[in-house]
């Protein structure tokens, strides 16, 4: 955790709560929910601190942050994933009443890109105009579907990627399985949520655990119907199973040029394809996503998936 703090307060973000011109909405974004959370707790803190360095994560005010019952910094929404009208209400009618311990009130809304349209029509409403001393945070995994008047009205920070060590500290304190943390790390993409989803899944290790051997070994159409009816058991996860098959594709590429040199996987697999493969392998994939988006028959898209690898193969072979 501590590489995202020392993020945190290193951002301009932070010289402007420590300096008292923060604007009343911030919005977080970031495909990484957990690196969100995290960046955002600790803008929360600074903001409620009543300590000398801010945050001092030692006074009253930051401990019931921490402790989840600072009753200054309301979240929404409270049970569902997504605000709605209701709920838009209630914090309307919190928002506008006086902060009960602290000089300031804190709003953190999450999933602010799930609210639909008419409830952020709303929402825009209490942003224009929200009383002094008040602090919106908008927490989003992509700023797409947020009205650009809700933008405008918003301080738009991206939150950085935190690094493999520090998701592997957090992995630490949530599981006792080394195999699992490397493997949940390899395929995450330094995403902590996804990670954390990865290491304690396992559906996804096993997954895994097939999807590298059939990197590894499917070279014949005699194999087909043995590969085909292990993954048709995750039939309903082709997107795992595709988003694994590219992660290890692009580590090949990657130990190819030259960047990964210690990875066994990746030098296993440059011995069984042409770069000519890998990359074809990236468009198909892409094909591939759509299929599964349209709703495509998944034990029909497993048995073309498994041809494709064949074909891809076969039409560029590897040259030694
Ligand atoms: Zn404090």
């Amino acid at each position: 955790m501590e590489e995202i703090w020392g993020k945190f307060t290193n951002s301009a973000l932070y010289a402007d709560v420590i300096k008292n011109r923060l604007i009343h909405t911030v919005l977080l974004v970031g495909e990484d929910s957990f690196a969100v959370e995290k960046f955002s707790l600790n803008l929360v803190l600074t903001i409620m601190c009543e300590g000398e360095k801010k945050p001092c994560l030692n006074c009253t005010a930051c401990k019931k942050v921490l402790h989840n019952n600072n009753v200054d910094v309301c979240c929404f929404p409270r049970d569902s994933k997504q605000m709605n009208v209701k709920e838009i209400e209630e914090f309307e009618d919190l928002v506008y009443s006086a902060p009960y311990e602290a000089n300031q009130h804190v709003f953190v809304l999450k999933n602010a890109n799930l609210i639909d349209k008419n409830t952020q029509n709303k929402l825009l409403k209490i942003l224009e105009e929200p009383p002094a001393n008040t602090y919106i945070i908008l927490q989003a995994s992509e700023e797409y579907n947020i009205l650009p008047t809700i933008k405008s009205r918003a301080r738009i920070v991206r939150v950085p990627k935190m690094d493999d060590n520090e998701i592997a500290d957090v992995l630490k304190e949530t599981i006792n399985d080394n195999l699992a943390i490397t493997t949940a790390l390899s395929y995450s993409d330094s995403n902590c949520a996804k990670a954390l989803r990865f290491a304690t899944d396992e559906n996804f290790l096993m997954l895994v655990h097939i999807m590298e051997d059939l990197c590894k070994n499917f070279n014949h159409s005699s194999q087909m119907l043995n590969y085909a009816s292990k993954l048709y058991t995750f039939a309903s996860h082709f997107d795992d199973i595709l988003e694994i098959f590219l992660n290890i594709v692009e580590r090949a590429i990657r130990y190819l040029s030259g960047s990964n040199s210690q990875d066994e996987l990746a030098k296993a697999i440059v011995m069984q394809y042409s770069v000519n493969a890998l990359i074809e392998f990236n468009r198909e994939c892409l094909k591939f996503e759509e299929r599964f988006k349209r709703n495509a028959n998944a034990n029909g898209l497993i048995d073309s998936f498994l041809f494709m690898i064949l074909e891809v193969r076969h039409k560029w072979p590897i040259t030694l």
